[in-house]
């Protein structure tokens, strides 16, 4: 009878406790693993914090200043926890270790003492929607400023008031290049551009036929749907500006606002005014 008692005082205690274990998950997410595809072919659960870093070391150099660092960390581990959470575009892991599919990794060795002091500072904090972590990407540059996401409402367009100089990548073309390129464009050479929101092209009309600005990018190999196409006396000048997909926090911009002091809850607060930081 003693031990009917226990049994069932077990079990009351699970319905009782059950519906906290899942917000007691999210509030500490240093219990978060992220179990990652590396590009030699191993699938490993890491630690989340591990991953912040790994993530942080890919981008050694890029970026400098402690308080963008520390905002980065953030966004970092938000990503992490979600793709731990929802998955992302693959079935038997979370995410792999490639900035061409999912989010690039380095080892955790190539992390200089003040990135390391910028994820231990913000160990545990995360950006959330809905009770659940958010995707907050980020971007190395976004030049002018973000584009709001297709997906996401609240990756949002944040203008940077500047045109970033640093990362320009400028591409000369004959004509017969870009008709390699394009072949649509052999009746008509000129490039109709159509801009969006923070001097991204939206789509371009080449030779009568309507091309994606992305695909445009991509096809002249350059590094932003920032672009600018101007004639040259052989053929075309592309400039692009920026690097990435220009969604979420913009790493370039944030290091310049941190370089001003901005401190790093106000860069995620411009970059995210949707997303609530939570965490210990
Ligand atoms: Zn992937
Ligand atoms: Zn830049």
């Amino acid at each position: 009878m003693k031990n009917l008692a226990l049994i069932y005082l077990a079990f009351a205690l699970i319905v009782v406790t059950m519906p906290f274990v899942a917000d007691a998950v999210i509030d500490k997410s240093d219990a978060f693993t992220v179990s990652v595809r590396f590009s030699d072919g191993v699938t490993e659960e890491i630690g989340i914090e591990e991953y912040v870093l790994r993530v942080l070391a890919a981008r050694e150099g890029d970026i400098t200043a402690l308080e963008a660092k520390k905002a980065f960390a953030v966004a970092a581990r938000s990503v992490g926890m979600y793709f731990a959470t929802f998955g992302c575009k693959h079935s038997d892991f979370d995410c792999c270790d490639s900035g061409d599919c999912c989010i690039e990794l380095a080892s955790v060795a190539g992390a200089s003492e003040s990135t390391q002091n910028a994820v231990s500072e913000t160990a545990g904090l995360y950006l959330e929607t809905d009770n659940a972590p958010a995707l907050a990407l980020f971007t190395l540059c976004a030049s002018s400023g973000t584009v709001q996401s297709d997906e996401f409402d609240y990756l949002v367009s944040v203008d940077s008031n500047v045109r970033c100089e640093r990362h320009v990548t400028e591409i000369d073309f004959t004509d017969g290049e870009i008709l390699d390129i394009f072949p649509e464009a052999r009746d008509d050479m000129k490039f109709y551009a159509v801009y969006g929101e923070s001097n991204k092209l939206s789509f371009a009309i080449v030779g009568g036929k309507q091309i994606d600005g992305a695909v445009i990018s991509t096809a002249l190999g350059l590094k932003s749907k920032e672009i600018t196409i101007t004639p040259t006396e052989n053929g075309i000048k592309a400039i692009s500006y920026g690097v990435g997909h220009g969604m979420g926090l913009d790493l370039c911009n944030s290091e310049r606002l941190a370089l001003d002091g901005v401190y790093y809850k106000k860069i995620l607060e411009i970059y995210f005014p949707r997303l609530n930081l939570k965490g210990n």
